[in-house]
C-alpha cells in the first residue's frame, strides 16, 4: 500500500472542496470492506482517502413521510437493525443482513456496496424493486439518479469526478405492497452471489390480484438489472396465475447476459434467474398479503 493523506470532513460542502482541491486520485471511504483490500492487495493507488463517516448527512438512517433516508455511509448493520426498517422494508433485511460476515456488516455500508458497483452487490436489487434513488452531490450541486441507472458497468456507476454518493432514498411503501429478495451462492454463506433477484408487488385490497410489479436481478450482466417485461406479465394477474409467474421468470430468463467465471456458467446463472425470479416474486406477494 502506498503512503496517501487522510481527511474526514465534517460536512458535504467541505468534501466536496476537498475532492475539487485533489490533484491526484482520491480514495473515497465509508466502511473500507472493499477499498482497503483494493489498497492492500488490488494495486489501486491513491493520494488522498476521504473518509465519510463525520459528514451527519452520509450516516444519517432516518424514516419520514418522504421515505427512507440512508446515508451512503451507513453500516449494513445499522440498517438491518433499525425497527423501520424491519417493519416496513424487509427486502432491505434481506440483503443487508447475509453480506459477508457480522464483521462485514458492521462496517461494510449500502453506498460503498453500489459505488463499487460489482455486478453482484447484493443491495441494488432490492432498492431497484423499491423506488430508490440515489442522491449524489458535486461541484454542481446535488442530484439524484434513480438506483437502476446508477450501474453503468463493472465497476463504474454514473459518479462523475468531483462527485461523491451522500444518501440512499426509497419511497415509503404503499398499501398492500410486499418485497423480497434472495441470491443462490454454493456455500451458506462468505459467498459472492452466483445471481440474485429481489421482486416487490403491489397488490388490490383484496390482495387476490397484482395491480402492479417490479422485478431486479443481479450477477447475471454487466449491472444489476430492472426487468420491466418481467414486472410487466404480473400486471393485472391473479397472485396465483401461474402462467404469468412463469412469463416472469422467462422475461428474467431472456433479460440475463452472463458471463462464465469460477462461481457460475452462463447456463446455470441463466436458469437460476429465472428460478430466482419466481422465488422472489412469490415472497413478495406473500409479505403483500401479511402487510
Ligand atoms: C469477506 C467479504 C465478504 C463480502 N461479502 C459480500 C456479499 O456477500 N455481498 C456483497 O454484495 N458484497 C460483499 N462484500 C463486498 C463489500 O463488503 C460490500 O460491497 C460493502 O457493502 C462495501 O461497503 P463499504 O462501506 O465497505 O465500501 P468501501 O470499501 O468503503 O467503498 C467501496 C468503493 O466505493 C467507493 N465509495 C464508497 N462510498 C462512496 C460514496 N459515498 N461515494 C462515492 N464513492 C464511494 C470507495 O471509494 C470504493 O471504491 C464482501 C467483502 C468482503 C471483504
Amino acid at each position: 500500500m502506498n503512503a496517501f493523506d487522510y481527511a474526514a470532513p465534517r460536512s458535504v460542502d467541505e468534501a466536496i472542496s476537498l475532492l475539487d482541491a485533489e490533484n491526484g486520485d482520491v480514495g473515497i471511504l465509508a466502511g473500507g470492506t472493499d477499498l482497503i483490500a483494493q489498497l492492500k492487495e488490488g494495486g489501486r493507488k491513491i493520494d488522498l482517502l476521504l473518509d465519510l463517516k463525520r459528514i451527519p448527512e452520509a450516516t444519517a438512517l432516518t424514516f419520514d413521510e418522504a421515505g427512507l433516508h440512508i446515508g451512503a455511509a451507513t453500516s449494513c448493520a445499522q440498517i438491518y437493525t433499525f425497527d423501520v426498517v424491519q417493519s416496513l422494508y424487509p427486502a432491505l433485511v434481506d440483503c443487508t443482513s447475509l453480506i459477508g460476515s457480522i464483521q462485514i456488516q458492521n462496517r461494510g455500508s449500502m453506498g460503498g456496496n453500489f459505488c463499487n458497483a460489482s455486478p453482484a452487490a447484493d443491495t441494488p436489487p432490492s432498492v431497484i424493486v423499491q423506488g430508490g434513488a440515489c442522491r449524489i452531490v458535486g461541484p454542481n450541486g446535488a442530484r439524484e439518479v434513480v438506483a437502476e441507472d446508477f450501474f453503468v458497468g463493472p465497476g463504474q456507476s454514473a459518479l462523475q469526478p468531483g462527485e461523491l454518493l451522500i444518501a440512499i432514498r426509497i419511497p415509503p411503501p404503499v398499501a398492500n405492497s410486499g418485497a423480497f429478495f434472495l441470491r443462490f451462492i454454493p456455500r451458506n454463506e462468505m459467498d459472492i452471489a452466483v445471481a440474485n433477484a429481489a421482486a416487490s408487488v403491489v397488490l388490490d385490497a383484496d390482495k387476490t390480484t397484482i395491480l402492479s410489479a417490479r422485478i431486479a436481478i443481479g450477477a447475471v450482466a454487466p449491472t444489476p438489472l430492472l426487468v420491466a417485461d418481467a414486472g410487466a406479465a404480473l400486471a393485472g394477474k391473479a397472485v396465483d396465475d401461474e402462467d404469468a409467474l412463469e412469463a416472469a421468470c422467462a422475461a428474467s430468463r431472456a433479460a440475463a447476459n452472463p458471463i462464465s467465471d469460477m462461481r457460475g456458467t452462463i447456463e446455470q446463472r441463466v436458469h437460476l434467474s429465472g428460478v430466482l425470479t419466481g422465488r422472489a416474486i412469490r415472497g413478495a406477494i406473500q409479505r403483500a398479503k401479511e402487510s
